[in-house]
């Protein structure tokens, strides 16, 4: 039987991770010199971005610019960028590809696991200089360098501090790409640490917008959205599996089809805390037959139920994909969560 552990024990994590702080900064050191040697440098992302997958690009490529370098972002995905996701700056020059050019140095961010480079997986493989920067706490440290801070709230919180080491400075445009990730990986800073804030602070005296920036990652609907919105609300199911109280959407491929990808994402946030509900769970159906599955929760480890389901995540969000029919892969889920204990 699998114990979940409660989302308070992070506090503890944190504590113990002060200790790690000079080995971060060791592993800066030797991210400066494998970055100093590097003339080409390619950057890559997780498929199906979010805001810190893309911010985090963004961010190095503009990063490494400033310091000389030819950087370029990609993607291992032939399925455009949410449009919401193409106002953080740089966005619209990210590549979708399945090939790499000739490169000295692949960064790769905000990536739990190699497969969630996509088409790029094979690439980075055979690559004998790849840096990994993460905060996944299953980062089971894929590339031949590794900065994995499973205590930040974002990558791009990470990258904050790296760029301190590489000594580029933050302008607007590099602050508007590393906030984009902290506010939509920690909900719009609704978990986090004290130093959550203090570095919101330190980007917002960049001058940025923060009101236009949530508005244009967070916040925006069409009508046609909300309707459809409205029509996956209101098929929610809350039910007892096992110990658990689960409130789960089904928005199915007819239902969502030709909606903005933000406002299916964005039903996640509606289950997250749902009263006499432990868990959240959003089944989207992206093509046919084909699911991606957010698990969210305030009080209970999401990302080991992702991880069993073969995805991954954090402790209040995960998901994982998977295939079949509406009944069985809910059936799917329901058989691992029959075995999860509430340990209180
Ligand atoms: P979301 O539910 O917003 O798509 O994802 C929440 C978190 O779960 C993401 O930060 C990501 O780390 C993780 N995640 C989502 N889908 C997958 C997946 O298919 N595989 C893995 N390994 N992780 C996923
Ligand atoms: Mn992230």
């Amino acid at each position: 039987m699998l114990i979940l552990i409660e989302i308070q024990s992070r506090k503890k994590t944190r504590v113990e991770h002060q200790g790690f702080n000079r080995e971060h900064h060791h592993h800066f050191d030797k991210a400066r010199y494998v970055i100093d040697s590097a003339a080409r440098v390619a950057v890559v992302g997780h498929l199906r971005p979010d805001a810190d997958a893309i911010g985090s690009i963004t961010a190095v490529v503009h990063a490494l610019r400033y310091l000389g370098k030819r950087a370029r972002g990609f993607i291992g995905q032939a399925q455009e960028i949410p449009r919401n996701l193409l106002t953080i700056p740089g966005a619209t020059d990210i590549e979708l590809t399945a090939e790499l050019p000739p490169v000295d140095l692949i960064i790769v961010v905000d990536c739990g696991s190699l497969d969630r480079t996509g088409a790029l997986a094979d690439a980075i493989a055979q690559s004998s200089r790849t840096l990994v920067i993460d905060h996944h706490a299953s980062n089971p440290g894929f590339g031949t360098l590794n900065i994995i801070q499973p205590e930040a709230e974002s990558t791009t919180v990470i990258l904050a501090d790296l760029f301190k080491t590489l000594g580029v400075p933050l302008d607007r445009t590099l602050a508007h790409c590393l906030y984009a990730g902290v506010l939509t990986d920690t909900g719009s800073f609704r978990w986090g640490t004290p130093q959550m804030h203090l570095l919101a602070a330190q980007l917002m005296k960049t001058g940025l917008d923060t009101r236009r920036i949530a508005e244009e990652l967070l916040d925006g609907n069409s009508v046609k959205d909300l309707r459809m919105m409205g029509s996956v609300l209101s098929g929610v199911t809350l039910e007892q599996i096992g110990e658990l109280g689960v409130a789960y959407l089904i928005a199915d491929r007819d239902t969502v089809y030709g909606h903005s990808s933000a406002a299916v994402e964005s039903l996640a946030d509606f289950v997250r805390v749902v009263d006499d509900a432990d868990i959240g769970v959003v089944f989207k159906e992206t093509s046919p037959g084909r699911w991606a599955v957010s698990l969210r929760s305030s009080h209970i480890d999401v990302s080991r139920i992702a991880t069993q389901l073969g995805g991954g995540g954090h402790v209040p969000a995960a998901g994982y994909t998977t295939s079949g029919k509406t009944d069985t892969i809910v059936a799917e889920l329901k058989n691992v969560l029959d075995d999860i204990s509430l340990e209180k």
